[in-house]
């Protein structure tokens, strides 16, 4: 089982050009949630969903891992195999970009497309449309392979699990406002590990940290690897 547990949001993609959800120019802010990412607005306008994520995979594509996701993959690198899971709620791939293998995709990813109907997953094109027939079924009902408000994440029960066991819980640009990943700090003090947060400013449940610090995860993130491995 992992030792150090580490939940990522979208801070850490921040400075690969990725936006945040709060980003006042961001992507997000030209779009209303309710249309974009929750089963419902998909219902209402399936085209327009799918937009909004092939413009979205095409920003990943440009975008590349900046210096907090590679500390990431040197401290797994850095330890003894296995000790260090990565659960993140980003749909980009820089963790994997950047070398970490350890990566589990609560929120799914860009890089997948999801059958409505039969639940298969493949690997999405550049570009995807409703209309797209699913591999396996045939079905006219691809999605994209995103968790969306309302939705179950993915790996509950398995991330339930590392967090009850792990001696380290740090959450890394995350605002604390999205459960169930917000209340993961909590899990994981109540069975024992230290907790700690790294984000630009102090997150919504900063409170249930034992420990903080504030700044950009390029900064905050290497500093804090280096200290874990000792260099
Ligand atoms: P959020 O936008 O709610 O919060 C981001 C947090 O990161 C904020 O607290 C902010 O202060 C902090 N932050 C911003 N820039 C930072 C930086 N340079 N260094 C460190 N911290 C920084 O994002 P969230 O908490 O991840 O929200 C959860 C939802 O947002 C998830 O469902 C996730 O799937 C989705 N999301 C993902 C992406 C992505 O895949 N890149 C982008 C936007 C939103």
């Amino acid at each position: 089982m992992p030792k150090i547990v580490i939940l990522t949001g979208a801070g850490i993609s921040a400075e690969s050009g990725l936006g945040t959800f709060r980003d006042v120019d961001g992507l997000w802010t030209r779009y209303d949630l309710n249309d974009v990412a929750t089963p419902e607005g998909f219902a209402r306008n399936p085209a327009l969903v799918h937009d909004f994520y092939n413009a979205r995979r095409d920003n990943c594509r440009g975008a590349a891992p900046n210096a907090a996701h590679a500390a990431l993959a040197r401290l797994e690198t850095g330890l003894a195999s296995g000790e260090v899971l990565v659960v993140t709620q980003n749909i980009d791939d820089l963790h994997e970009r950047a070398g970490s293998r350890a990566v589990w995709h609560m929120h799914g990813e860009l890089a997948c497309a999801l059958c409505a109907a039969c639940g298969a997953r493949w690997d999405a094109p550049a570009a995807t449309r409703p209309e797209d027939p699913c591999p396996a079924c045939g079905a006219p009902t691809t999605r994209p392979d995103v968790v969306w408000f309302g939705e179950m994440p993915y790996l509950m029960d398995e991330i339930f699990e590392a967090l009850t066991d792990c001696d380290l819980f740090v959450s890394i640009g995350t605002s604390g406002e999205v459960y169930p990943a917000a209340g993961f700090v909590r899990v994981a003090s109540d069975a024992g590990a230290e907790t700690l947060e790294l984000n630009l400013e102090a997150s919504a449940n900063v409170l249930d940290f034992d420990q903080q610090r504030q700044g950009k995860a390029t900064d905050i993130v290497p500093a804090w690897v280096a200290e874990v491995l000792g260099g």
